[in-house]
C-alpha cells in the first residue's frame, strides 16, 4: 500500500500511475478534493491551457483555451472518478513514524499501515506574511475570493504577480478605489501576457494607482502607510488584499522527516529522478518540491513526478 498525502493535481496524478501498475494506493487529503484550487478567486482563469493541465490522459475539454477554476473542479472530479481512486476527504495526516516497508501513517481520524509515502502537500495552506503591525486586522486576507465585496470600497492590493494583479483588475472593474503597491520597479515578467497591457494601461491612466519600489510599513484601521521612493505615505484604506504568495509548509516537512537544504531556500533533499526524499520510502511530488521558489514549479511542469515515482517504486518492488 502507498499513501499518498494531499489530493492536488499532482496527488491524483500518481495514484493514477500507480494504479497503472497495479499498486494500491489510497491518498488522504485535509480538505475536499484539489482543495488549493477550490480556493482560489472564484472566476479565475488559468494561465496553462487545458490539456496542460491533464493527468491519468483524461481529455481535458473547457470552454476557452485557458480553462478556469470551475472547470478544473469539474475536470480532477471526472479524473478521479473515472481511475476510482480511493480518497479519504477531510483527514488530515499529522505523523508518519516507521521506516521504508513498515510506515505507520496518524492522521486526524486514525492510523494507516503502508510501504511507502507521498508527499504532495502543495504550497497554498501557508501564506508569506510581510510582518508588519496590522497584519492580523479583519480587513487583511491573504486569498482573495471574488470581488463584489469590495465596491466603492478603498482597497490596497499588495504584490506584483498573477494573483495581485488579477485582483486589482478584477476588483477595479467592480468598483473598487484600487492602490497597487509592488516591492519591486514594476509588474512581474511572469504575469499572464494578455493581462500585463490592461494593469499597465489602468495604472498608466490613473485609473488604479500604482506605487513600485514600495514597501507596507503598517496596516490602521482605517489607512495603510507606505514607504515610497518620495517618502513615507499614509493612503484611506477599507481592504488589503495581501497577495505576496504561499510556502510548503516546512514544520510538517520536517516532521515527517523531510530534510530542507538550507534555511534560505528551503529545498527539500530529493533524489532529482526518483523524488525519493533522504528518509528512504518517502517521496515528494507536486510543487511542494520548489521550497521558497514557488514560481518555478506548476502543474504543467510537475505532472511528469507521479510516472518517475509509480516506475521507481515498481522497480523497487522487484
Ligand atoms: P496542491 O494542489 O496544492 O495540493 C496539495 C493538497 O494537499 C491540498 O489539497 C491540501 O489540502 C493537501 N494537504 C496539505 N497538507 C495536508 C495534510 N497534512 N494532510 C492531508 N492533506 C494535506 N499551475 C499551472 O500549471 N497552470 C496554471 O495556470 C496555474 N495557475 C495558478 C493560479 C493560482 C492563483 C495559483 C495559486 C496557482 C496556480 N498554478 C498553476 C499552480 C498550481 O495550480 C498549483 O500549484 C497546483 O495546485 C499544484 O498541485 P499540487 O498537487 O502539487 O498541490
Amino acid at each position: 500500500m502507498v499513501i499518498i498525502v494531499g489530493a492536488g493535481p499532482i496527488g491524483l496524478a500518481t495514484a493514477i500511475e500507480l494504479k497503472r501498475l497495479n499498486i494500491p494506493a489510497k491518498i488522504i487529503e485535509r480538505g475536499c478534493l484539489v482543495n488549493s484550487i477550490f480556493n482560489y478567486p472564484k472566476d479565475m482563469t488559468f494561465f496553462s491551457t487545458s490539456e496542460r493541465l491533464e493527468i491519468g490522459e483524461v481529455p481535458f475539454i473547457s470552454h476557452n483555451p485557458k480553462p478556469t477554476r470551475r472547470e478544473a473542479l469539474e475536470y480532477y472530479r471526472r479524473a478521479a472518478e473515472s481511475y476510482n481512486l480511493d480518497i479519504h476527504l477531510y483527514e488530515e495526516v499529522q505523523d508518519i513514524e516507521g521506516s521504508d516497508h513498515s510506515f505507520t501513517i496518524s492522521t486526524s481520524k486514525g492510523t494507516y499501515k503502508a510501504e511507502k509515502v507521498v508527499v504532495a502537500t502543495g504550497f497554498y495552506d501557508i501564506p508569506n506574511k510581510m510582518g508588519v503591525p496590522g497584519e492580523d486586522l479583519q480587513k487583511v486576507t491573504h486569498y482573495y475570493d471574488e470581488a463584489h465585496a469590495y465596491a466603492w470600497q478603498d482597497v490596497l492590493v499588495i504584490g506584483g504577480g498573477n494573483s495581485a494583479v488579477d485582483a486589482a483588475l478584477e476588483t477595479y472593474r467592480s468598483h473598487a478605489n484600487v492602490t497597487l503597491s509592488v516591492r519591486d520597479s514594476q509588474i512581474k515578467d511572469s504575469v499572464k501576457y494578455w493581462v500585463k497591457p490592461d494593469i499597465k494601461n489602468r495604472i498608466k491612466n490613473n485609473e488604479i494607482t500604482g506605487y513600485f519600489n514600495t514597501e507596507v510599513k503598517e496596516i490602521l484601521p482605517h489607512e495603510v502607510i507606505l514607504e515610497t521612493p518620495n517618502g513615507i505615505e499614509a493612503i484611506s484604506n477599507d481592504f488589503v488584499l495581501a497577495m505576496t504568495g504561499y510556502q510548503p509548509n516546512f514544520k510538517l516537512m520536517k516532521k515527517f522527516g523531510i530534510a530542507l537544504t538550507d534555511d534560505k531556500d528551503k529545498m527539500p533533499v530529493y533524489d532529482e529522478k526518483s523524488l525519493e526524499t533522504n528518509r528512504k520510502g518517502i517521496y515528494v511530488a507536486g510543487v511542494v518540491c520548489g521550497g521558497m521558489d514557488t514560481s518555478r514549479l506548476f502543474i504543467e511542469n510537475t505532472r511528469v513526478h507521479a510516472e518517475h515515482i509509480a516506475n521507481d517504486i515498481q522497480e523497487k518492488k522487484g
